[in-house]
């Protein structure tokens, strides 16, 4: 099984990759990425063995991506500008970089009649839960209707380009019968992940670690979850490797929600720090206009329904598991 990892430098691309070798005998693996917000450090180890191969380029690069395409059976498209910080600074670049590549990638892979895993977001949902179902108890289903702000406002254009990515993988799949596997990642967390760019616990963790305040913006009364990588990573390869995913869309996250106050809260205990929790307004982090969502957990049931899917890591296992990531790497 030969397998292309677009994006393969990155967080959730690295623990793919880790994955990947430990549970499939056999696969070749080529890291395709540019690495503008990943690291070649994360997959440095993998790179001595024989079977993994690193291509520092852009998805952008069409004639070296074509080369790939053909290479492999699988794709998994992770490559993309991410974090909300990256998003507000670099609006263009986010809009035009998420469509090219995702342009670029279903013509070749309709064109060698390969199987491929589209990234998605939560985000696409924008503010659904706040709006359609006050209890946010049933959680974000697959088909559900989503509201999302003004096209002024930055924030929604990478939501925009992700569910434009899986409107055309769909366009793809209904026309041409290409395998086309849709994910949408609710915040993933867990070892290798970046401090910089706008990552909540990331953010928390090393504030809380340095004694610093941690910053909470709004009330701190929105809610998000997490979902440990290795969970992630289980279900997106189990719905890719036996087919079963093919021509849906899932959603891959906890059901389980915390208040970020909660969550700064349970960072000062599990790091035994002196941190002091204070609150600034999202102007004040993300310039004016900047929305929101209150909630945004997951419904797994379509998930669980098609895989054998439990989650295995609790949100204290994930942030000690980030922690000890921290002190190998002495991060800290
Ligand atoms: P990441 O930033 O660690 O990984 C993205 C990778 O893509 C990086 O290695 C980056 O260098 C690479 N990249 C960016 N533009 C590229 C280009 N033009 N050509 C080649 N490589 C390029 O982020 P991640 O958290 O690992 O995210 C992986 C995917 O999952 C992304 O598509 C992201 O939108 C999606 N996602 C992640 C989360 C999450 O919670 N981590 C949530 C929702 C969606």
């Amino acid at each position: 099984m030969k397998i292309l990892i677009t994006g393969g430098a990155g967080f959730i691309g690295s623990n793919l990759v880790e994955y990947l070798l430990h549970h499939y005998n056999g696969v070749e693996i080529v890291v395709l990425d540019n690495l503008s917000t990943g690291r070649k450090k994360n997959i440095e180890d993998f790179l001595l063995l024989p079977n993994v191969n690193f291509v520092e380029a852009s998805v952008l690069d069409r004639n070296n991506l074509e080369k790939w395409v053909e290479w492999c059976d699988h794709c998994y498209h992770l490559a993309a500008p991410v974090g909300v910080k990256l998003i507000m600074e670099k609006p263009v670049l986010t809009v035009v970089e998420n469509i090219r590549m995702i342009d670029n990638l279903m013509e070749l892979i309709c064109k060698y009649k390969k199987r491929i895993l589209i990234a998605s977001s939560s985000e696409i949902y924008g503010r659904s839960l706040d709006f359609l179902d006050t209890t946010g108890e049933a959680g974000l289903k697959e088909e559900d209707y989503r509201i999302e702000g003004s096209s002024k406002n930055h924030r929604w254009a990478y939501a925009n380009t992700k569910s434009l990515a899986e409107f055309l993988g769909f366009a793809y799949h209904k026309e041409y019968g290409t395998e086309v596997v849709v994910v949408r990642f609710f915040n993933i967390i867990g070892p290798k992940q970046v401090l910089n760019y706008g990552m909540v616990i990331p953010n928390f963790l090393q504030r809380a670690l340095k004694g610093e305040n941690i910053e909470i913006y709004g009330s701190g009364e929105q809610k998000r979850s997490f979902l440990h990588v290795k969970d992630a990573i289980y279900a997106t390869t189990e719905l890719m490797m036996t087919g079963k995913g093919i021509g849906e869309a899932f959603n891959i996250g906890n059901p389980v929600e915390i208040s970020m106050n909660d969550l700064a809260q349970k960072v000062i205990n599990i790091t035994q720090s002196n941190s002091q929790i204070v609150h600034i307004s999202y102007e004040a982090a993300y310039g004016k206009g900047f929305e929101d969502m209150n909630r945004r957990n997951a419904n797994i049931e379509k998930l669980q329904s098609t895989i054998n899917f439990n989650i295995q890591y609790q949100l204290e296992d994930i942030i000690r598991d980030i922690l000890t990531y921290y002190k190998e790497e002495k991060k800290i």
